[in-house]
């Protein structure tokens, strides 16, 4: 059946596994405690999950180091074969599109039809492109002079931790899985409190796929518990993180405090989004509007502060209210909906009240400002103008369907404002002219600058963050080598 005819009791779909799944085998936890997931369009339990703690962080431990160690049978498989599975995970996940894409939308909010038609195509494109990988990664050999041989070994870092968040369950779990498996890593990944379901899924298609028990654990659980055990465990090798900066300092420092293991952190943003006077105004209006709106606001990368050139402002922060003002939020499983629930009460809560220190700085409200009806965690899509830079709303990471125009006068002006923040994410330029798009690419410090588009994504492009935004890239090759350590070996002749 399309989305266009899908009756909403359609929703009602099984749920997999519920379990922590510890070297291929679903089991409780230690504790024998379990939380609840949510579904944030009316609050309801959906079902209630294993909550893992230390005790099942350090069993899984054991199984990923006895999966890792020399002769075991992930270390002795050809990198080939390591390819192979991941290709056949990829096919697993298209096979169940449809039910993943729902399950996705049940758990966090986000409409059916966005998760089917964005979620999970970039998700299945993430696994393909690190199993083409997985033979391709080699060394080199090294012209050091004298009687030696010289030559490079790119080796798997070990038992690698991996904490992601709830804004895109499923496409956070590649990111970090894919590039994980085809160096030839052991993992224990710790999905987000508010969305484990669609992970514990992928491990059961990952059972389904033939890895190895112990290559992947999938351990559901708290931050302060779960995470804790894994970014202070003496035995896992790396962890990778995304998240918000704070917990990321605290992963660093975890880091740091046990056995230095290496980190990779994906952080928030403040990002500067830059509309010139000479742009397609009505390109840069939309362009603009999906920056920031898209998947409810709950992106890192979005483009939060949105710079345009006086000469202009008028005319696009009225075009920019119109069309906030029709976007349709509602019913995650309606297609006519751009945008469903706050992921839960706590972001709900911190979004308004986020809207309630705009109203109090001093910012103009042109739309929205309010929850969107009784039930559940709707937001309405809000737009402030005449933001000034040191407003909160204009300095803090909102995470929500909050819009922030703040006006600009030139290129110089908005260079030196654009980089007037702790975050180094991501920027935007939307301008017709090929000086000033250069100048804004070059001259901002963000680890991804677009122009005249946003959100554009693809497993072989790099990203992630210039200062407090993070530490280490993902995707593409440069991503690949967050997986692994380098050895030189030397020969005398
Ligand atoms: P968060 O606390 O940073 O959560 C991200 C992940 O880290 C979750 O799996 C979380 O576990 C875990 N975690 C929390 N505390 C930990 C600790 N002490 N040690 C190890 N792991 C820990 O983010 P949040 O509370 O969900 O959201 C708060 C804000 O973070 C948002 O409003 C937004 O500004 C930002 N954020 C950014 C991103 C991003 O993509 N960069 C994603 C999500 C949120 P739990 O499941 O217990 O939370
Ligand atoms: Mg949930």
């Amino acid at each position: 059946m399309s989305t266009a005819t899908m009756p909403v009791s359609d929703r009602k779909i099984k749920i997999g596994a519920t379990k922590l799944l510890i070297n291929n085998e679903w089991v409780g936890a230690e504790s024998g405690r379990t939380f609840e997931s949510i579904d944030p369009t009316n609050g309801e339990v959906i079902c209630h999950v294993a909550e893992a703690d230390e005790a099942d962080v350090h069993k899984a431990v054991k199984a990923a180091r006895a999966a890792f160690e020399p002769g075991s049978k992930w270390r002795k498989m050809s990198a080939t074969r390591r390819g192979e599975l991941l290709y056949k995970l990829a096919a697993l996940i298209e096979a169940n599109i449809d039910e993943l894409a729902k399950l996705e939308s049940i758990d966090n909010g986000k409409p059916y039809a966005v998760a089917k038609a964005a979620d999970l195509p970039l998700t299945i494109a993430c696994y393909k492109y690190f199993a083409g990988w997985a033979d391709k990664i080699h060394g080199k050999t090294i012209p050091i002079g004298g009687p030696y041989f010289c030559y490079t070994r790119p080796e798997p870092v070990g038992v690698c931790g991996q904490i992601i968040p709830w804004n895109f369950p499923l496409l956070m779990q590649a990111w970090k899985l894919a590039p994980a498996l085809a160096c030839g890593n052991t993992i224990i990944l710790k999905p987000a409190e508010q969305t484990p379901l669609t992970a514990l899924r992928i491990g059961e298609l990952i059972v389904e796929a033939g890895f190895p028990a112990g290559v992947v654990n999938i351990l559901p659980g708290f931050g302060p518990t779960a995470g804790a055990a894994i970014s202070g465990h003496m035995d896992i090798d790396k962890v990778a993180f995304t998240g918000s900066t704070e917990v990321g300092k605290l992963i660093m420092e975890a880091a740091a405090k046990s056995n230095l293991k290496r980190i990779t952190l994906e952080l928030g943003g403040k990002s500067p989004n830059i509309v010139f006077a000479d742009a397609d105004l009505d390109a840069a209006v939309e362009g603009s509007h999906f920056a920031l709106f898209f998947n409810q606001g709950q992106c890192c990368c979005a483009g939060s502060r949105l710079f345009v050139e006086e000469k202009v402002y008028d005319e696009f922060v009225a075009k920019s209210v119109e069309r906030a003002k029709k976007r349709t939020v509602g019913d995650p499983f309606d297609p006519k909906t751009e945008q469903g629930p706050q992921v839960d009460k706590a972001q709900f809560d911190k979004v308004m009240s986020y809207i309630d220190a705009g109203k109090r700085e001093g910012a103009k409200l042109l739309a929205g400002g309010g929850r969107k009806g009784e039930k559940g965690f709707f937001i309405e899509p809000t737009v402030f103008g005449d933001v000034k830079d040191e407003m909160k709303i204009a300095q803090e990471e909102i995470f929500g369907p909050v819009l922030s125009i703040i006006k600009f006068k030139d290129l110089n002006d908005v260079i030196q404002r654009a980089n007037k923040s702790i975050y180094g994410l991501a920027a935007a330029v939307w301008t017709r002219d090929i000086g000033k798009a250069h100048a804004i690419a070059n001259g901002v410090r963000a680890g991804t600058v677009w122009v005249n588009c946003y959100d554009v994504f693809d497993a072989a492009a790099p990203f992630g963050g210039f200062k407090q935004s993070g530490i280490g890239r993902e995707l593409g090759e440069y991503g690949l080598q967050q997986y692994s350590e380098i050895k030189t070996v030397t020969i005398k002749l």
